[in-house]
């Protein structure tokens, strides 16, 4: 199957754009084939999502109206979703249950029906006389032309984190998918055309990070999403900066795992595991550094390594499955990369650490437990973006607390303990945009997700996401 761009409301031809091959992850096969946009394809979209704004087709129509074709987009989403989640698993390598049926399908569902009501509350703040002779009212308007940039690891459910709140805003965009996964998101471009979202309003070009950097080059774009690496968020910002556009980064994360010795050791081990493995560690949010009250090091190290053993590896497609491949080869020589630098560094392997011995294709890879590592490793310190645990010991709370803020990320953390005070103290001093009290992973639609630090800023889900693609104007009468 060949893929086109999608741009002003059809399939276009690219101009002078390559062709990427498009692999599937459990079997190294080609699954299709798309273009890798080029700068002249970059402007059409641009230009595309430019007119379709200043015409008002979307930003000038009700929020109701806006609403209701949200909405639409949702249970189009949702009646494809089967479809949808079967590509996806074929092009992530992500289990098909997981994609399917509690999954990033129906989530991604969700989110968007979100935003169809977040569509609804956009107005300004305020209108009064704060001058005398004088009436302000404070508009909210859509801030312009997007660039949305998205990551591989959840390419449909970051394709509508990214459409979602801009649509509701009234802005319109040009979206960019990961260079390895950009499937799901092509497919979105007839269903946004069934749920009458007006022609221009949504493009989406596959690429790969040259198209991404001129997107961002480009003089009509007025905001850049990226959900990315913080590498990638550091160069988007720096270009940015030449045009003065206003960005939003989403970007890495080493979220911390903090257990008190008041823990169940069995429930710890099981959410660990889960949030280690979930969507095989590619998660931004993903539990990563566990550390364990001295106390209780013993026992929960030994329940960790049981469960993470016992994760079910295989196929997407076969049931009962619980983690798949990588999403590519490098990302497997990434991961196992950080591992082997940190077995040369005298850290010790509890578990995994290799390729499982019976799969003789795909990039699968065993989930791994860590320990011997000092603070300053840079398994601890940097983003490695798959299944695997560092466990270290804490003896009381100061230190768990340096310990869990002693990264440059921001993004996500746990606390297990029984004690509410502490769960509190801990919320209040984490320095992270999500800290969970006895879990890790679950967020909602209505819940804002972003980062603190060098994970990012800015708000995916929830109606904080919709204002930051809103701009303030203040209008002043003169009343007299
Ligand atoms: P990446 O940074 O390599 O690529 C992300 C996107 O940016 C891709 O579409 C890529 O083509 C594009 N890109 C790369 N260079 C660019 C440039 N110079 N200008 C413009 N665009 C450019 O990230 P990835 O490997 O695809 O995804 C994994 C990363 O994403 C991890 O670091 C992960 O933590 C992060 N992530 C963060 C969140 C979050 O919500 N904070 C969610 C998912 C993933």
């Amino acid at each position: 199957m060949a893929y086109k761009l999608w741009i002003n409301g059809q399939w276009a031809d690219s101009q002078g754009g390559g062709v990427m091959a498009i692999e599937n992850p459990a079997t190294g096969e080609t699954l299709a084939e798309v273009v890798d946009a080029s700068p002249a394809d970059v402007d059409r979209a641009v230009q595309a999502a430019q007119t379709a704004f200043y015409d008002g087709r979307w930003s000038k129509l009700t929020p109701g109206e806006r609403s209701l074709a949200l909405w639409k987009l949702a249970d189009l989403l949702e009646a494809r979703s089967e479809e949808l989640a079967r590509l996806e698993s074929e092009n992530t390598g992500k289990p098909y249950e997981l994609v399917s049926l509690g999954g990033d399908l129906p989530f991604a569902v969700d989110n968007l029906r979100f935003f169809a009501a977040a569509a609804r509350d956009t107005h300004g703040s305020s209108a009064g006389e704060y001058a005398k002779g004088y009436t302000s009212v404070f508009r909210k308007e859509p801030v312009g032309v997007c660039a949305q940039i998205a990551p591989w690891n959840y390419p449909l459910m970051m394709a509508v984190w990214k459409i979602g709140p801009a649509l509701a805003a009234g802005c319109t965009v040009v979206l960019k998918p990961a260079p390895s996964t950009p499937l799901t998101t092509l497919m979105l471009g007839e269903l946004i055309a069934a749920a009458g979202i007006p022609d221009g309003v949504v493009n989406i070009l596959s690429g790969g990070n040259e198209t991404g950097q001129a997107l961002v080059e480009h003089p009509d774009v007025r905001m850049v999403s990226l959900t990315g690496s913080t590498a990638t968020g550091k160069k988007v910002m720096r270009t940015a900066a030449d045009t003065l556009k206003r960005v939003h980064l989403e970007l890495g994360g080493k979220a911390p795992f903090i257990v008190f010795e008041d823990a169940d050791i069995e429930t710890i081990a099981a959410k660990a595991t889960f949030a280690a493995t979930i969507n095989t560690g590619q998660d931004c949010t993903a539990a990563t550094r566990v550390y364990v009250q001295e106390s209780k090091l013993a026992q929960a190290q030994e329940a960790i390594v049981e469960a993470m053993r016992k994760v079910t590896l295989g196929s997407p497609f076969q049931s009962g499955v619980e983690m798949g491949p990588f999403v590519s080869a490098a990302q497997r020589e990434r991961v196992m990369g950080f591992v082997e630098r940190a077995k040369a560094a005298g850290a010790k392997v509890l578990t995994g650490g290799r390729i499982p011995p019976e799969f003789s294709q795909g990039y699968y890879y065993e989930p791994t437990v860590i320990t011997n590592v000092d603070q300053r490793a840079e398994i601890i310190q940097s983003e490695v973006f798959g299944p695997v645990l560092t466990l270290s010991p804490f003896r009381e709370e100061a230190e768990a607390l340096r310990l869990g803020n002693d990264v440059l990320y921001g993004l996500a953390a746990s606390v297990w303990t029984q004690d509410i005070g502490r769960a509190m103290k801990f919320a209040a001093d984490l320095e992270f945009g999500t800290v969970w009290i006895n879990d890790h992973i679950p967020l909602a639609s209505e819940t804002p997700h972003g980062g603190f630090k060098q994970s990012g800023f800015g708000k995916d889900l929830s109606a904080e996401a919709v204002r930051d693609y809103q701009v303030t104007k203040h209008v002043m009468i003169a009343t007299s």
